[in-house]
This record gives structure tokens, C-alpha cells and sequence, in this order.
């Protein structure tokens, strides 16, 4: 980020004061050129805000204007629900920048927090007003803290759901050196009945709206992915889990550990590289989404010396294609989620343009992104433009049901009825 764009967030944070929680706000009506309402675009809609939730939105001249109202007029604009991204980690930074090993063992928790915290503003003046963050990879729960930090208003950022340090099996995970050292891990370690379930217990004691485990990982023969916990271990993490009220995710990208997870009761799984029709299936039937992560394929191809547009398709990218045409076939619930962290922070709508590149439609796209990640991440107070919902709305310039890319023109990001961006 240059000092720039910088000095000019803040001084729209100066401005505005928009990061404090406001308790008495006027009515606002927004009067975009278009509504895409989470499903379906409308032309000539005005939307109505008041104390922090929608209050009416339909065609101009049907909607009730509340006298005093603030009118903001967003013209050549597209108003959408604000985006709910599926698979962040605002304590990681891009790889190319410095690897994960060096990440998770060299770099000072204050300064990983610092990063994060810069991390969760760029993602909120993205449009991205929600996101789960998958894991801290080694930082404890600095997500929790962060995600406290926002809620009070202390920091700018989406609306955090955090899953803490996440779970991995004995000799799973790394960083690995030489086998007499025991490195500090990017998750913790949890195996059979007892350990699993006081360190499920644990981590949501200490604060995770999620428990993610990773149910295969990269410790096959030659570094393959191999399935990890076993079905009993599985079933019983999402047992666990469940009686709290907190939903599991799972790392996942061969056919078996991608099969273990859904039986097991998982709502998503991420990845999903090695995904076949018939695990795909299985998927589809027990209403399992998939968080493909296109972009951080992408992104690892090219900081590998993949010259993108130039140099002929890599097998493993032309595979990912491939495998995501046959999630969509198997009628998959897709969830928009593009492991943001191992590529710049803000850059949330790379995925999505993945997406449209691999195959689905901008409209589509973007309702993975609002209703789709509502429903997939039992978010029932938000994802559409519908009265009584939160209040959270983004407004680019164009129309990103045509053109996916117009998601990078935001103009307007307003969080809970408060106003953060306005250009
Ligand atoms: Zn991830």
C-alpha cells in the first residue's frame, strides 16, 4: 500500500469518525443506479437505512422516504449487500513477501497483529463487511482479540468469525525441521477420543466461532496430500463442536478426507482440489459447501514462476478448473472463499473473478459472495437487501453482474448503517 492511500484512509477516518459504533443515526436513503439484492439485479431501487438495519428497499417512488432522511445518490453505481468472505487469514501476509515457515516461526506476535490489523481495515474498505477467518497459523488467538477490537470500534474491519489456532493431527502439520526438534506448528495438535475433545472444548472456551480441523494434509509418501484424523475422530470433533452451537470446517483436498469430512457433518470444506464427481456428489446430497480457494492456487503457481497469460496452463491449475466445473456440476453449494492472506489482503475479489474465469456466472458469483456465504455460514441477518437485515452495503461503480471486475471500483462501504467509504 503506498503512503498515499494511507494518509488518505485516514484521513477519511479523521473525517468521519466511521469506526466508532454510532447509537442515534439519521435515515438514510441510497439511490444507486442499480440493486443487486444478494439473488437478482433491479434498475431504479432506492434502499432505505435506518439504526443500523435495512428498512425498506424497492423500485423509486414505491419505497417511503422518512422526512430528514440523508439522500445519497450513488449515479453509474451498483448497491449490493456487503460481501461475507469464506476463507480468510488476517495473520498471514503474501508469500511472496515472506514464505509461511518464516511467517509462523520468525515473526514477532506483535508485529503479525500489526500486519492484521492493517489486514482487516483493507479488507473492509474492499466492500467485504463479514469474514471468517480460518486460522491464526501460529498466532494464537490474536484473532479473538482483533475480532474484539473491531467490534468495539477501536480498529476498522469486517464483522470477524474466528476459529483460533484450528486442529491437526499428530505429525500432520508443519513447519517441519529435522525430526529431533519439536517446532512450534501453525495449529494445534489433537488425536483420539480425549485429546480431541478437550482441545475442541478448549478452543471454543477460549473464543472460536468455528472449529476448523484439517482432515488430510501434505504428509503422504513424496509430500502427497493424505487423509488424516480418522472417520471416529472426525465425527466426534463435529459432535462436540455442535453441542455448543459451533459449526466445523475442514481443510480437505483429497476424495477421502474430503468424504470422511462431509459424513462426519462438516459444513464446509476447503479446497477441495482432488474433489471427484462422486465425492462431489456426496457433498451435494448432505448440503456440504465447497470454499475452492481458486485464488490462492493461483497466486502459489505464479510466486512459483508461473508467468500468468504467458507461459502455457500448469497441470495443477488446469486440474483446479477442472475439479471446480465438476463441484458446480454436482450442484455444490459453492462458498466464496479465496484463502485471502496468501495473497494481498483487499484483494478479496481475485476469487470471484476466478470464479467467472472457471466457469460461473458473474451473477452466480456474486451471490456465493452475499446470500450464497449467508446461508452456507448460518448468517441469517445478512447477505441480502431485504428490510430488518444489517444494514451492511457496498456500491461499486458499473455493473458487476456483467462484469465481475467492477467489484474492484468500490465507491461506498457502509457497515451497520454507518457510513465508512463514500467517494
Ligand atoms: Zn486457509
Amino acid at each position: 500500500m503506498s503512503p498515499h492511500i494511507v494518509t488518505s484512509l485516514l484521513a477519511i477516518s479523521a473525517l468521519a469518525s466511521p469506526f466508532r459504533p454510532i447509537v442515534a443515526q439519521e435515515s438514510t436513503v441510497l439511490i444507486p443506479d442499480r440493486v443487486f439484492d444478494g439473488t437478482e439485479l433491479h434498475t431504479r431501487w432506492e434502499v432505505v437505512v435506518a439504526d443500523g438495519t435495512i428498512t425498506a428497499a424497492g423500485p423509486r417512488g414505491t419505497v417511503d422516504r422518512p422526512s430528514g432522511a440523508r439522500v445519497i445518490e450513488l449515479t453509474g453505481a451498483t448497491l449490493l449487500p456487503g460481501l461475507i468472505e469464506g476463507h480468510s487469514h488476517l495473520l498471514l501476509h503474501p508469500y511472496d513477501e515472506t514464505s509461511w515457515n518464516d511467517q509462523v516461526l520468525s515473526e514477532p506476535l506483535a508485529l503479525r497483529v500489526a500486519r492484521a490489523v492493517v489486514a482487516a481495515r483493507a479488507t473492509l474498505m474492499a466492500g467485504v463487511t463479514t469474514a471468517r477467518d480460518l486460522g491464526t497459523e501460529g498466532a494464537g488467538y490474536a484473532d479473538v482479540g482483533i475480532r474484539q477490537a473491531i467490534d468495539e470500534g477501536i480498529t476498522p474491519g469486517p464483522r470477524l468469525l474466528v476459529s483460533g489456532r484450528a486442529i491437526v493431527s499428530t505429525g500432520s502439520y508443519g513447519p517441519k525441521g529435522a525430526p529431533e526438534w519439536s517446532l512450534p506448528l501453525g495449529a494445534e495438535e489433537a488425536d483420539g477420543r480425549d485429546d480431541l475433545v478437550r482441545v475442541v472444548r478448549d478452543q471454543i472456551g477460549r473464543g472460536a466461532d468455528w472449529v476448523k480441523v484439517y482432515a488430510d494434509y501434505r504428509w503422504g509418501p513424496d509430500g502427497t496430500a493424505a487423509p488424516t484424523f480418522t472417520q471416529e475422530e472426525l465425527r466426534l470433533a463435529v459432535e462436540v463442536a455442535g453441542s455448543s452451537g459451533r459449526p466445523v470446517a475442514a481443510h480437505a483436498s483429497t476424495p477421502e478426507g474430503m468424504r470422511r469430512a462431509t459424513l462426519a457433518g462438516v459444513l464446509t470444506i476447503e479446497h477441495g482440489d482432488g474433489g471427484t464427481p462422486e465425492v462431489f456428489r456426496l457433498m451435494a446430497d448432505r448440503g456440504v459447501a465447497l470454499c475452492p480457494t481458486l485464488a490462492a492456487g493461483d497466486a502459489i503457481t505464479q510466486y512459483a514462476g508461473w508467468r500468468k497469460g504467458i507461459d502455457p496452463e500448469p497441470e495443477r491449475i488446469a486440474a483446479k478448473r477442472r475439479s471446480f466445473r465438476a463441484a458446480l456440476a454436482a450442484g455444490v453449494p459453492i462458498c466464496f472463499g479465496g484463502d485471502v492472506g496468501v495473497y494481498a489482503h483487499g484483494d478479496n475479489g481475485r476469487e470471484l473473478e476466478l470464479m467467472v474465469e472457471y466457469g460461473m456466472t458473474p451473477n452466480d458469483a456474486l451471490v456465493t459472495a452475499t446470500s450464497g456465504n449467508a446461508r452456507v455460514l448460518r448468517l441469517d441477518d445478512r447477505g441480502r437487501i431485504v428490510p430488518r437485515l444489517l444494514a451492511d452495503l457496498v456500491a461499486v461503480d458499473g455493473d458487476p453482474t456483467r462484469n465481475i471486475g467492477a467489484l474492484r471500483n468500490v465507491r461506498f462501504v457502509m457497515k451497520g448503517g454507518v457510513v465508512i467509504v463514500e467517494q
